[in-house]
This record gives C-alpha cells, structure tokens and sequence, in this order.
C-alpha cells in the first residue's frame, strides 16, 4: 500500500520533492480551494491543514467566495477553526497551496493573493489543469485531489491521524460518487481502506453527505421535479430542470442545499446528459452537468466559459434559463463525444 503514496502519477519525482522541501522550510502557509467548495475542495485543504498545524505551522486556510460561508453539508468536517475569511488571508503569501481549482478564476477573490504569492503550489486532478502554479501537482488519474494530499502528507512523513483522515475520505467519496464513477480504481479502494482504519466514522459521513437534508428540500425537489423536462431527440437524450432562487425561497433553503439534485435528474435512463440550472443568491445561474459517457461535458462546459471532467461538468450563466439551454441543446446536438 506505501508504493500507491509513492506513485506520483504524471508528475515528476523530484516536483514531490521539491513541494516537500518547501513546505518543510515554510513557517506560514496559506491554503485555498476552489470557491463554492465542494466535499474534495474543503477536504484536501482542511486535511492539509490539519497536518501543516500539527506539524507546527502556521496556517491560513479559505475560499475566494464574494459571500464567505461554509456549505451546510460540509461544516462535518474537522478543522473549520483552520478557516479565514479572504478580508483576513495574507494579500501575498510567502507560500501558497491551492487544491481542487482547475484554473486560476476558479479561486474567486483570492486568485489576486494566488498571483501575488512567492511560491504557489497547485494540487489539483482537473485534466483541464493548465498548471497555474509555479509548482504544479496535478495529477489526471487520481480519484480525488484529496489523493494527492495524501500523497504529499506521506511525502512530508505527516501522520494522518482520524480527523484528517475523515477530510480525506469525504474527497475521496465524493468525487467517486461513493466508489460509483469511472475514476474508482483498485488504488481509490486501498485508500479507502488505509482511512477508514483510523477509526473514522463511514456511516456518520455518508449521512452527514447523502441523507439529511431540511424537511423544505423535500418541498422544494417537488416543485423542481414536476418541472423536469426529457428531450430524447437531442444528441444522446437531454434531461434537464432549474432550480430558481424563488423556489428556495419559498422554502428557506440555502443554495448549498439543492446541489444534490443533479444526482436524482441523471438517473433518467434516456438521456444520456443532464442538466440542472441553480439560481445562485446574486440571481447568477450555475449550471451543473453530468453525462453516461456519449458526451464530453468539458469540452461543451468549456465552450461556453466552464469546464471540469468529461463525465461532470459546470459553468455559470448570466443569461436566462431558455438562453442558456438553447446554447447548450445546440452544444448536444452537435455532439462533442469524448
Ligand atoms: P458540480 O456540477 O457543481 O458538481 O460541478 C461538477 C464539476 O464541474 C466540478 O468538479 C468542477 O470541476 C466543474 N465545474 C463546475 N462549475 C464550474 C465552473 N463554473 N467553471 C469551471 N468548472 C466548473
Ligand atoms: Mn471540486
Ligand atoms: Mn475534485
């Protein structure tokens, strides 16, 4: 199981070395993960900032969000004491770490302090990646960025105690769909192992991810339901609904509570994509997108300003819900596939 955290994918020997050597000699580090985080963004970077702390630095952890908060689901997870809002990051760390973000834009706010950093270490398993760091661990293959983290803990001969492992665990789970996308490997499941032997608590996990949720959302995923539309005629079948900010309203629900709702549209066995359209709390629409595997959703997310995995994609849209799916109907018709 030690030759899995010692195989660094694409990424050479010596930049594992070399990321090791500067974090082993830095007093302070400041990490950030992609805004809006999701279970493997706050994961890998909460995990890293557990062991950094432990291991005696100094450390600043947070997300570039115009409106700083905490997804509901994700405030499970250890290490929330690490976070600072992005008034309160260093304008220009020393060293900074970022986990998760395909791109630079991806860190919102702080992609200025990213710029303005001595050394930037980018961790990151988007194949998009175009390596924006001056030190790139950016691996394609690895289920999860919380992977990588693992790895580089190793690397920096950091233990991973329980409350770093449930961090890591929650990347790793989330961004395989619990061990159901293509990305689960015989290496995801031997991480899986190594973590879930610290003790940590996989029911808890997978109830605090999967089965909570306000009484309102039950309320509110009627509403969004009735509306869901199949269109099979177009490219390999379309399924797609939208989720206004009106209908969270009328239920007190957080925007964060309805990014789930992707996984109930895509079960539709005759689409091929889905599509779901979230109005975000400044009216801006974020668009989720997932495929069986007949499209490249990053190459059609990308088209229209977003990108992310072929199989699970985003983008935002300032434009209204029959705009944005008139662009994005074209894009399936015209058929990008992988
Ligand atoms: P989501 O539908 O929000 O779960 O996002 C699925 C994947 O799409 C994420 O893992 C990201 O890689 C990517 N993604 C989502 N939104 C965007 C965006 N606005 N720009 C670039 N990539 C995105
Ligand atoms: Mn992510
Ligand atoms: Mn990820």
């Amino acid at each position: 199981m030690t030759s899995d955290l010692l195989d660094g994918g694409p990424v050479p020997d010596h930049d594992w070395e070399r990321a090791a050597e500067l974090i082993s000699s830095a007093t302070e580090v400041a990490l950030a993960c992609h805004i809006a985080p999701d279970g493997d963004a706050l994961g890998s970077m909460l995990a890293a900032g557990l062991a950094l702390r432990a291991a005696g630095k100094r450390v600043a952890a947070s997300f570039g969000d115009r409106r700083f908060e905490v997804p509901r689901l994700l405030r499970f997870l250890p290490g929330q004491d690490l976070l600072v809002g992005p008034g309160d990051y260093p304008a220009a760390p020393d060293l900074m770490i970022t986990f998760d973000a395909a791109v630079a834009d991806r860190l919102g706010v702080l992609a200025e302090n990213a710029g303005k950093a001595r050394e930037l270490i980018v961790v990151d398993h988007h194949p998009s990646n175009p390596g924006f760091g001056t030190l790139n661990l950016v691996d394609p293959a690895a289920a999860s960025t919380t992977t990588l983290v693992e790895k580089l803990l190793h690397r920096l001969g950091l233990p991973v105690d329980e409350a770093i492992a449930t961090c890591l665990y929650t990347g790793l789970v989330t961004d395989t769909g619990s061990f159901r996308h293509s990305s689960t490997t015989p290496a995801a499941h031997r991480m899986a192992a190594r973590l879930v032997a610290t003790g940590l608590n996989t029911e808890e996990i997978a109830r605090q991810l999967w089965d909570r949720s306000p009484f309102g959302y039950l309320k509110a995923l009627g509403a969004v339901l009735d509306r869901v539309t199949l269109e099979p005629e177009v490219g390999g079948g379309l399924v797609w609904t939208f989720v206004a900010r009106t209908d969270r309203a009328a239920h007190g629900l957080p925007y964060d509570a309805v990014e789930g709702i992707i996984d109930v549209i895509r079960r539709a066995d005759e689409a091929d994509v889905a599509v779901v359209l979230k109005e975000d709390d400044d009216g801006v629409w974020q668009v989720s997108t997932r495929s069986k595997g007949g499209t490249d959703v990053a190459r059609l997310c990308a088209a229209l300003g977003g990108g992310g995995h072929a199989r699970a994609a985003g983008f935002t849209s300032h434009l209204p819900v029959e705009e944005t799916m008139a662009r994005l109907r074209a894009l399936v018709a015209e058929g990008t596939s992988p």
